[in-house]
């Protein structure tokens, strides 16, 4: 593992995602080293040459002028990195960046697949409408940690439903879900009632870790690759169309909504969650 010290002219950058104005990232690079990592593109930035998952860059900043500019924004924590990964806990930027924001009255949002998050509750419960999602793709340990190198599920689990038990807003990021792996309903049936938000994320497979994710599919779960190929390599979008067939259906019984858009902060925390369903964004969602 390559661990450096970098400086960065600006923590907090606009952003073009569609959940927040801003986004903060107080590492580069990630060392939970999912097989499938979303955020690999950033070396072709970065210029590092170690495989993803290997380097880890720690940010230096400085301190952020004037954060009241910040009240009521939605600033995102961790859109490339997991603010969270094990080395926080030495270096500690993410709580330095929580600590320069506080009382700013910035809206803010984290990402992370660790219970490390834990450390920060008391901090995190003082912006306004704070919330943090945990991403949880299976309730199966192995196939859990043939994927990835983060906290096992059932401590993701756990601090999701201590910050709900807190009053803090949870989101369960069901990403990436693997056809035929990732069983939707039982992560619902687990995680439904301590948590306020339910995103629903489909595997893409366009990045560098196709062949590896293919590879992995063939040798473990040989009997879905016609079905991966099928929708990796000829673009069927048979099993993403059902499965939001079935989705909607499933909150139709559970008394859950579902939609394509996320209204969750206008909702009753106590409310059942909303399910919000992301995969590939327009180009399947169906205009109901
Ligand atoms: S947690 Fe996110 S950023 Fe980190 S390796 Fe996994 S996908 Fe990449």
């Amino acid at each position: 593992m390559v661990i450096r010290n970098t400086e960065t002219r600006s923590i907090l950058v606009k952003s073009s995602l569609p959940v927040c104005e801003f986004s903060a990232n107080p590492y580069t690079g990630c060392t939970h080293g999912c097989m499938y990592c979303y955020a690999s593109f950033m070396k072709r930035f970065t210029g590092h040459t170690e495989p993803c998952g290997e380097f880890l860059d720690v940010k230096e900043w400085k301190p952020i002028g004037n954060p009241e500019k910040y009240r009521g924004r939605e600033i995102f924590i961790g859109s490339v990195t997991d603010p969270y990964n094990p080395q926080e806990e030495q270096f500690g930027r993410t709580r330095k960046l929580l600590e320069e924001l506080k009382g700013s009255g910035a809206r803010i949002s984290i990402a992370t697949k660790s219970d490390l998050v834990l450390r920060d509750m008391d901090l995190i419960r003082t912006f306004p409408d704070a919330r943090v999602s945990w991403s949880v793709n299976t309730l199966d340990e192995s196939f859990r940690s043939d994927m990835d190198r983060a906290v096992p599920i059932g401590r993701r689990l756990k601090a999701m439903r201590l910050f709900h038990d807190a009053g803090i807003r949870t989101t369960c990021f069901i990403s990436p879900i693997f056809p035929g792996i990732t069983d939707v309903k039982a992560i619902i049936a687990e995680a439904g009632s301590y948590c306020n938000l339910i995103w629903l994320e489909n595997l893409n497979l366009r990045g560098s870790f196709k062949g590896p994710v293919l590879k992995y599919i063939k040798e473990k779960h040989a009997g879905l690759l016609p079905l991966y190929e099928e929708i990796y390599n000829h673009g069927d979008m048979g099993y993403w169309e059902s499965l939001d067939e079935e989705m909607r259906d499933f909150a139709l019984g559970c008394g859950m909504e579902y939609t394509v858009n996320d209204d969750s902060m206008r909702r009753p925390f106590e409310a059942k969650p909303l399910i919000v369903n992301y995969f590939y964004h327009e180009r399947i969602r169906k205009v109901r």
